[in-house]
């Protein structure tokens, strides 16, 4: 089977390796260079922030990343030399004020959260300003550097036989006959294969109008700032507020993230990196001395309830989409994709597919709501 794949974030590139070792012929189509957008622009955590906010369709699809994640990663570094950095430090979450939810879906499914108190906190952060009496934990999350795990997606994709990979084409168009796919339209050329899958992150909604299709998948600038700090002056992931820090293991300290509905605009605001500098060394004092090395943008795929869409078009056959994983596309990478070949090559799968189908959520006028109601 000849799939043509549009769009080479995490999600596309990912996608375009697992049917291959399907044993797929794959054309991977991407505007620029793979791996350049939101895909190397997010934070790395490997879970949703606040995860007992969202709907049990994102747990299913997180569990089973986190839970795939440790093997991927160390295929991705054998097959590429490149280690993505999977790194498990906890994700440690302060100034809850709906505890009690926490705690249930904790214990509904079996999640490790726990209840710690100032002197855990202290003992887990040593670098936290003073004043926490009590927090969350989770010991299982950690963070992966996305952008190596882009570049190794990339590096493993260039040396597979059956993949071609096209940076700098974008696609125009895709085209259907008689309610099936016939091809995609570049510059140049036009793609025929037997499928095709839009992985075109907040751009898919966009490439979707060329079949008269509504995806209401839009863009949601994220700014984020880095420190260079020693390794270990922060260990933990630390969430207080919405706003985050995440150790890397050369002792870069990255700060987020803003959620800003500002359509396809990239840029960055001096206001933002104010904020987040602001937030982060009020937080983590020790900042205070350390540079700022980095400021940056990037387009999440927004989704309704950052419910992603997987599956096939509703009315046209052997198109589909698996785009809008909004906040947390990375760890809702492998889920998806796995999904996604199971729904291509017609397999079961453990996760239900049903949430995430197109059907009812494409076609129509759907309004994003001004605020995304999970997105602390
Ligand atoms: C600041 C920030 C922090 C984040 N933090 C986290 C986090 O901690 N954890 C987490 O899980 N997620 C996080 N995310 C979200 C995550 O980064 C995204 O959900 C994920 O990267 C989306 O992947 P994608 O492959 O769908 O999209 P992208 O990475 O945006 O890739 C889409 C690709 O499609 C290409 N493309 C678009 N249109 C066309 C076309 N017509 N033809 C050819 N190519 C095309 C683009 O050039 C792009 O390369 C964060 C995002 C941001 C911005």
């Amino acid at each position: 089977m000849k799939i043509v794949i549009v769009g080479g974030g995490a999600i596309g590139m990912m996608q375009a390796r697992e049917l291959a070792l399907a044993g797929c012929e794959v054309v991977l189509l991407e505007r620029h260079m793979c791996g350049r957008e939101a895909s190397w622009a997010g934070g790395g955590i490997i879970s949703p922030l606040y995860p007992w906010r969202y709907s049990p369709p994102i747990t299913a699809l997180s569990t089973w990343s986190q839970e795939y994640y440790p093997n991927l990663v160390q295929s991705l570094e054998a097959e590429s030399g490149i280690d993505p950095q999977l790194t498990r430090t906890g994700l440690l979450v302060l100034s809850i004020d709906d505890r009690e939810r926490a705690l249930a879906w904790s214990r509904d499914h079996q999640l490790w959260l726990e209840e710690v108190s100032s002197e855990q906190i202290y003992q887990l952060e040593p670098s936290l300003r003073s004043g926490f009496n009590e927090g969350m934990y989770m010991p299982q999350v950690g963070s992966i550097r996305n952008p190596r795990l882009c570049q190794a997606l990339r590096a493993i994709l260039l040396g597979l036989p059956n993949v071609e990979l096209k940076e700098n084409t974008e696609v125009l168009g895709i085209q259907q006959s008689k309610g099936q796919f016939e091809c995609v339209k570049t510059q140049s050329e036009a793609i025929y294969a037997d499928a095709c899958i839009v992985t075109s992150g907040a751009w898919s909604g966009g490439l979707l109008e060329s079949l008269q299709m509504c995806l209401p998948v839009e863009p949601v600038r994220g700014q984020m700032v880095a420190f260079q700090a020693n390794p270990g002056d922060v260990s933990r992931i630390v969430l207080d507020h919405g706003k985050y820090v995440i150790p890397r293991r050369d002792g870069l300290v990255l700060a987020g993230s803003t959620l800003e509905y500002v359509g396809f605009d990239k840029s960055r605001t001096e206001e933002a990196k104010h904020e987040l500098v602001d937030i982060a060394r009020s937080m983590i004092p020790a900042l205070a001395k350390a540079p700022v090395v980095e400021h940056w943008a990037g387009l999440r795929p927004g989704s309704p309830n950052g419910l992603p869409f997987i599956g096939e078009l509703p009315n046209v056959e052997r198109v589909f989409v698996n785009a809008g994983q909004f906040r947390n596309g990375l760890v809702l990478a492998p889920a998806s994709v796995n999904l996604m070949t199971a729904i291509i090559l017609g397999q079961e799968h453990v996760i239900d597919r049903s949430p995430y189908a197109l059907e009812g959520r494409i076609g129509q006028e759907a309004e994003l709501p001004a605020e995304d109601p999970v997105s602390l």
